[in-house]
């Protein structure tokens, strides 16, 4: 068993109650990254995230913080706010792992990406994104049974009776029968988008490639300290609406 984070956004508050929360036996755990940008604490993430030796790629914060080439013009003024204040709070150690990390990774039958497997800064938001990215998969990725993917922040599994389904009640195994392949976003620690203000991340279990077994996933909904998270954006300077939104999950 496994487990799978993304889009932590530099919340400390987020990521320690999900890392108190993954459960004994879990062998590894995979972040699909944006570890910093939004929140107030992304030395104290990163830190965290190299010092256990989870296995990250970059996602868009984490290369528009480190590049300094970006164009951040593709940034709402927010985002691009939050990216200039974490630029000047940044560590050179941390800047330089999340520059240097990869930007997919491959684990068994399981593939872990940003965006999707199609481009690390697409959003997979319906059932049309989800149906051309699965044939993708199948196209170049034979093996592999599930592409775990972030980036929207929002919980997702395909195929599905919809195309695109929003997760699966927390703490319900949610079966994947046969070589899939199948779309699993599990959510955001740091920054929920689904209305849900609790952090979010699965635990799986994925058979061999080769095996006629699929897999199977977890999501679990973590409560935290969301109003130490919000004292620590508002008071670091950070435009107030990335605490607002917290005890939204908006
Ligand atoms: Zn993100």
């Amino acid at each position: 068993m496994f487990a799978v984070i993304s889009d932590i956004h530099g919340n400390l508050e987020a990521l320690q109650a999900v890392l108190d929360d993954v459960p004994e036996g879990v062998e590894e755990i995979f972040c699909l990254g944006d570890v910093i940008g939004y929140g107030a604490s992304p030395n104290e993430c990163c830190d965290l995230v190299r010092e256990l030796g989870v296995p990250t790629i970059s996602g868009n914060h984490d290369l528009a913080v480190t590049d300094l080439a970006t164009d951040l013009s593709w940034f709402n003024p927010v985002a691009a706010a939050a990216v200039e204040w974490t630029r000047g709070v940044i560590s050179q150690q941390n800047a330089q792992f999340l520059l240097s990390r990869p930007r997919t990774m491959r684990h068994g039958a399981s593939l872990f990406v940003h965006g999707s497997p199609r481009d690390p800064d697409e959003y997979i938001l319906d059932a049309a994104g989800a149906r051309e990215n699965l044939a993708l998969l199948e196209a170049d990725h034979p093996g592999v049974k599930v592409c775990f993917f972030g980036h929207t922040h929002v919980k997702a599994v395909a195929p599905s009776p919809e195309g695109l389904d929003g997760g699966d009640e927390p703490d319900e195994v949610l079966k994947l029968p046969g070589a899939g392949p199948y779309l699993v976003n599990p959510g955001s620690v740091g920054q929920p988008r689904d209305g849900d203000r609790y952090a979010s991340y699965v635990l799986a279990e994925v058979a061999p490639e080769g095996e006629p077994d699929g897999a199977s996933v977890v999501y679990r909904a973590v409560p935290y300290d969301v109003g130490k998270a919000q004292a620590r954006i508002r008071s670091a300077g950070l435009p107030p609406v990335l605490a607002d939104r917290l005890s939204r999950g908006r």
